[in-house]
């Protein structure tokens, strides 16, 4: 009998993960989801565009980004050794134009002008913006008005690069709103325009579509790592708002005998609303078109979140991650708001490397982890660079009392 392998098996043809994934979205929406699902497994596979994405990786992006040893953050811990995948390093300064290169270049293919989309702290905004105005398409980015009130530096380099900005003023004007606004702008659309998610969330396909473009990552890593050691890491960590820059990272060793962590924002505290770790806290549930692990209300509707991190704020997260969860293949951690701003301090210290705070999460649980295996490697895939954090990090923790 042949054996799939794991990236061949998952998600199935209705794309579920076990129980999780799917597509429960209106007759309309899910018309436009077929559609974009078989033009991917056609298009997505074949020659032209696989080679085409490398080159814009290579030549665009600057890819492949190196995997670093963090030898002195090592040596402060004195336990397992910390290598860092330098995500850090892709234009754009972090993971996420690695999946909307990908989504932009399937839309040129299909003959699309506009790319659509929602942002929320505007870091998926701006990704986009850069892969539109990189294959010269429109681009119309649906954000709530407070979070664009919050976020001004994002909502500029977004009109810089030539995006329309459409405010969503409806319900709470954040998150939320703008996916249902950017999903009805598209619909009305979809001749000439695709949507294009920001994480490994949302209806089928786009939780394949975005693990598969960010697998990049792990792909990388792998070669880059054996080459570098001779060996596979034995530990893999990364933090997870959506889940795009873990499954990225991940989905290369699922097969293979490594522990994989996804570290969840626990900001303030368990009480709900004081973090975002749908893992830890949250229950099986729908929320934005798939069936995964949710954060709820005592309404049952998504509750509201919050982190130190506004990209990894979502009460919900990909259907993949809440499957291999639920299977035991991938270890829940966590990391909350203090632990993040002392690990942001320690790599800018120790590396000279100031990453994102979402990424910071993740080097935290990293520096926890070295402790407990002192005789292990740890990989931690480094999301994203910190220029965006340093004045809130700088007025709200003061190097003078926490470096
Ligand atoms: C958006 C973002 C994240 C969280 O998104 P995922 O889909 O969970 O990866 C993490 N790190 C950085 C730097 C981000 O911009």
């Amino acid at each position: 009998m042949q054996v799939k392998p794991y990236l061949r098996q998952f998600p199935d043809e209705t794309g579920h993960f076990g129980r999780f994934g799917g597509a429960d979205v209106p007759p309309e929406i899910a018309r436009q989801c077929e559609r974009i699902a078989e033009a991917y497994l056609t298009i997505g596979n074949s020659y032209d565009f696989v080679s085409q994405l490398r080159e814009i990786r290579r030549h665009f992006q600057g890819r492949p980004t190196p995997v670093y040893y963090a030898k002195r953050l090592t040596d402060k811990i004195g336990g397992g050794r910390i290598y860092l995948k330098r995500e850090d390093l892709n234009h754009t300064g972090a993971h996420k134009l690695n999946h909307c290169m990908g989504e932009a270049l399937l839309a040129s293919y299909l003959g699309k002008k506009k790319l659509i989309a929602e942002t929320g702290a505007g870091q998926h905004g701006v990704a986009l913006a850069t892969a539109a105005a990189y294959f010269g398409m429109d681009c119309e980015i649906h954000m709530g008005t407070v979070d664009i009130a919050k976020q001004h530096p994002n909502v500029v380099r977004m009109e810089i690069l030539g995006a329309k900005v459409v405010p969503v003023t409806r319900g709470q004007a954040t998150l939320k709103e703008a996916v249902d606004s950017a999903f009805e702008a598209w619909v009305a659309d979809p001749e000439n325009s695709l949507y294009a998610i920001g994480s490994v969330v949302g209806p089928h396909p786009f939780p394949m579509m975005v693990r598969d473009f960010q697998s990049v990552v792990g792909f990388e890593a792998k070669e880059q790592f054996q080459q570098m050691m001779g060996v596979l890491p034995d530990n893999i960590v990364a933090c997870v708002g959506g889940g795009s820059n873990a499954a990225g990272i991940f989905a290369p060793f699922v097969e293979d005998p490594c522990t994989l962590y996804a570290v969840e924002p626990l900001g303030r505290g368990a009480e709900p609303g004081d973090n975002a770790a749908s893992l830890a806290y949250g229950h099986e549930g729908d929320i934005h078109g798939f069936h995964t692990m949710v954060l709820t209300d005592d309404d049952g509707e998504p509750s509201a979140v919050y982190s130190i991190a506004s990209g990894l704020d979502y009460p919900g997260v990909g259907p993949e991650h809440a499957y291999l969860f639920d299977t035991g293949r991938l270890t829940p951690a966590g990391a909350d708001d203090r632990q993040a701003v002392h690990a942001f301090y320690a790599l800018s210290r120790l590396e000279g490397i100031i990453p994102a705070l979402e990424s910071a999460h993740a080097v935290a649980y990293a520096m926890e982890l070295a402790q407990q295996k002192p005789h292990e490697s740890i990989l931690v895939n480094l999301s994203g660079r910190g220029d965006k954090d340093v004045d809130f990090v700088y007025d709200n923790y003061p190097p003078q009392q926490w470096a």
